[in-house]
């Protein structure tokens, strides 16, 4: 199979990866993993794997393909065991190979490691060499098999070596990892990705998000902390500051698009933070309408904060097909056109004739939304104006966001109305940045804002073209 990305998502950033782990030893922790990544599916639907230790072995099953389709319930019977890691991932077009799916597990001493990334580093090309340096032959195209490697060669314990190897590490990194005996979860000392730690009746979980928690009946117990180890057993936790915090950086598109809206982000409901979003964007920028439509499903809670701090009516205007796949074959130009006529479909009686104010969370390349604008004139839509409830994005993500180059960024260098002429909108109206801090209700440092200031909180080589960083790097994003 061969995985394109989304032809209908094309104006949003490409989401990046979910990782899992669980110990529990009087539970099913296999089944336990395939729904907390059935949780993270959104995070990646190009591949999904489960690792399994019995405290003897790692067993590791991994494919290409949804969590659904790559487990079935006798492989889930035969993944026996203590403890579990789990991963869905993302990855840009013609990386898909079933090398680059994870867990990545590598010998270590008598027995393995396996790893789960998210994320993305930006030392790769160090690493690489590095890892060749120590004799390895390097089969996957992704930095998470490097960490993997290095790991692989640590001595002590699971969480020992773990420690040691962080300091090489640069970049943006939330990660499980098992051997036999130990799991370890770890984050980068910027705290970029999010990764929290649940209390499980009979164990405990770690998980990139709430949402996932919750799928599994595990509580919220805190954050895994930015530059933290934290070694997972049944009986607790055991954490170790393995480098100082460099502050916090979280990635702010985690609020506005990437996690799910049911997730905790910050102490912060994720639907509340993306409602307020559409309360400061109506604040900002209201135009005389008739309805406020969301593009379901990620413009939908900023649509209803954008209609209730407006006056101006919500409705629903668009349907979406939830059963079109993400796993289109390649999408040329004219698969790109059905795809958006495949994913949404217009409701006629309520558009014809009325002036829409039509909210999304974001705009990438720029080229769905022109055909979503198209395709509500065509629906009898009287004018469109776009409001979008985040900042123009203008510079590329290092830290494992698939967005685009940045001369593909419809934002970089046009005026709000040059942009809304592009895609044929009446109007077309951003949420400034501090009103997006004001919604996310946190300090501007809490927070990685890259995308739209080009301040990167972590050393990127070049941020002019992602491109040329990642041909230099010889690695594929993790995501
Ligand atoms: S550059 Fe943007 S997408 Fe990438 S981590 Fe920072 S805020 Fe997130």
């Amino acid at each position: 199979m061969t995985r394109i990305a989304d032809p209908v998502d094309g104006d949003h950033p490409n989401e990046e990866c979910g990782v899992f782990g669980v110990v529990a030893p009087s539970r099913d922790v296999a089944r336990i993993s395939f729904f907390g990544l059935h949780a993270l599916q959104h995070r990646g639907q190009e591949s999904a794997g489960i690792a399994v230790s019995d405290g003897t072995h790692v067993v590791v099953q991994r494919e290409l393909g949804l969590v659904s389709s790559v487990f079935d319930e006798p492989s889930l019977r035969s993944l026996t065991g203590d403890s579990a890691i789990g991963h869905v991932r993302y990855s840009t077009t013609g990386m898909n190979k079933w090398d680059n799916a994870q867990p990545v597990a590598l010998p270590r001493g008598d027995g393995l490691v396996a790893l789960g990334h998210n994320g993305n580093l930006t030392n790769s090309d160090a690493l690489r060499r590095r890892v060749i340096d120590m004799g390895h032959e390097l089969h996957a195209t992704t930095d998470s098999e490097l960490i993997t490697a290095l790991i692989s060669h640590e001595p002590g314990t699971l969480l020992d070596a773990v420690c040691s190897v962080m300091p090489l590490l640069q970049g943006a990194y939330s990660i499980v990892a098992l051997t036999e005996d130990e799991l370890v979860a770890f984050r980068d000392p910027n705290g970029v990705r999010p990764l929290v730690l649940g209390r499980l009746d009979g164990g405990w979980v770690v998980a990139s998000e709430t949402c996932a928690l919750d799928q599994v009946g595990a509580e919220f117990e805190r954050e895994v902390g930015p530059g933290e180890a934290v070694r997972v057993t049944a009986g607790g936790i055991e954490a170790r500051q393995a480098l100082p915090a460099m502050g916090r950086s979280l990635c702010i598109f985690e609020a506005i698009y990437f996690a799910r809206p049911d997730s905790i982000l910050d102490d912060q409901a994720v639907w509340q933070t993306r409602h307020d979003m559409g309360i400061e964007l109506a604040g900002e920028s209201t135009p005389a309408a008739d309805l406020v439509v969301g593009l379901p499903d990620s413009g939908t809670p900023a649509a209803i904060g954008f209609a209730q701090r407006s006056g101006i009516p919500y409705s629903e205007a668009v349907v979406r097909n939830r059963y079109v796949g993400r796993s289109f074959i390649q999408p040329d130009q004219e698969l790109r056109a059905t795809g958006v006529k495949l994913k949404f479909n217009p409701l006629e009686s309520v558009i014809r004739g009325k002036r829409l104010v039509v909210v999304d969370d974001s705009i990438v390349r720029g080229t769905t939304t022109r055909r979503i604008v198209q395709m509500l004139k065509d629906a009898g839509a009287a004018e469109v104006h776009l409001r979008i409830s985040s900042p123009p994005i203008t510079w590329p993500c290092f830290y494992g966001i698939d967005m685009a180059n940045r001369d593909e960024l419809i934002a970089v260098g046009q005026t709000e109305a040059q942009i809304a002429a592009a895609v044929g909108a009446d109007s077309l109206h951003y949420l400034s940045l501090e009103g997006l801090q004001r919604a996310v209700g946190r300090p501007a440092d809490a927070y990685c804002r890259a995308c739209f200031t080009g301040d990167y909180p972590i050393p990127v080589p070049d941020a002019s073209g992602k491109e040329r960083f990642e041909a230099a790097a010889g690695a594929a994003p993790s995501r």
